[in-house]
């Protein structure tokens, strides 16, 4: 099984291309998305543990950081990455090597605990998930652990948003079906608008193979209307659609398959992008690709008319 702690730099949509650190694995998470790329959690969790040795970890990260020069370096694990209990040594320990632009993804269902607030306080960059502000909408997009409360996620978000430093951003996820109606859109912009300085706040839809295949992106319409709602409520460049996958321009220096097995735990990858890296590096696609799939780590699904990698344990 892969247990790659660092991967990229791979493309992001909001932070340029961004060396991943995947310091939570297997799959962990408070939540279970139905649009999770990662597929289903196999251990929906509140109680924070331990993944790996934090001087590691963080040794790991500075090498690759030093080698790779990303933009930024980003917490994107497996699962959510402040239920690693040593989140907070490790973001120390990379600053303290010499000031890298540090960015955490987080679902922010477990900012309402103030060591985590702290810990996520070290970042430069965060960003918190907020798909919804209604409890029913909430249970059934993003399938929490049943001790969370919602409403005291958004209080924690809104006064994390006040003492917090750093660039905040936020993320929307739209589901055909499950979100994508004017009063959601709505409500969840009047939400953000209450947020102390919210640098941007992204709308997203799904463009990879989601854990649920039922999942799809709302039509052209739908997300034009999320945009020109969310634009009423906040200010012009506060708001920007993210609807396209990254451009492919991934970074990979290390041995291909090795970084690609590592990317595709944290990142579906999508076969022309691999294609494409193959013959860039001179290498046979073909055979790249069947060297993947006989590695046992990856397998082949297709999602929205299109092939990508994911990895094998994925339910
Ligand atoms: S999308 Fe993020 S928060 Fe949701 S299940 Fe996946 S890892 Fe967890």
């Amino acid at each position: 099984m892969n247990e790659g702690m660092v991967f990229g730099p791979v493309p992001s949509r909001r932070l340029g291309m961004s060396l991943g650190v995947n310091n939570v694995f297997p799959k962990y998470c408070s939540y279970s998305c139905i649009y999770c790329q990662v597929g289903r959690t196999d251990h929906l969790e509140i109680k924070r543990r331990s993944f790996y040795d934090p001087r590691k970890l963080a040794e790991e990260v500075i090498k690759a950081y030093r080698e790779r020069v990303p933009d930024v370096v980003t917490f994107v694990p497996s699962g959510e990455p402040t239920l690693d209990v040593n989140l907070g040594l490790e973001a120390r320990l990379i600053k303290d090597s010499g000031s890298p632009t540090l960015a955490i993804l987080t679902n922010s269902s477990l900012l309402f605990m103030d060591d985590i607030k702290d810990e996520v306080s070290l970042f430069d960059i965060v960003s918190v998930k907020i798909d919804t502000v209604s409890y029913e909408t909430w249970r059934k997009m993003n399938r929490p652990h049943p001790k969370l409360d919602l409403n005291e996620i958004l209080d924690s978000i809104v006064t994390f948003s006040k003492v917090f430093k750093g660039r905040l951003i936020s993320e929307t996820m739209l589901v055909s079906g499950i979100n994508d109606n004017e009063e959601e859109y709505r409500d969840i912009a009047r939400f953000l608008k209450s947020l102390k300085n919210l640098f941007k706040s992204y709308i997203l839809v799904p463009v990879r193979p989601p854990a649920e295949s039922w999942v799809r992106p709302p039509g052209e319409e739908r997300i034009l209307k999320a945009y020109s709602i969310f634009l009423s409520e906040l200010e012009e460049e506060k708001v920007e659609l993210l609807v396209a996958p990254e451009p492919p321009t991934f970074r990979f220096r290390e041995d291909l398959q090795k970084e690609v097995i590592k990317t595709v735990y944290v990142h579906p990858l999508r076969i022309s992008y691999i294609v494409r890296l193959a013959e860039k590096r001179g290498k046979d696609p073909q055979k790249v690709l069947s060297d993947l799939i006989r590695s046992g780590e990856v397998k082949l699904v297709e999602y929205a008319g299109e092939k990508f990698l994911v990895p094998r344990i994925r339910k």
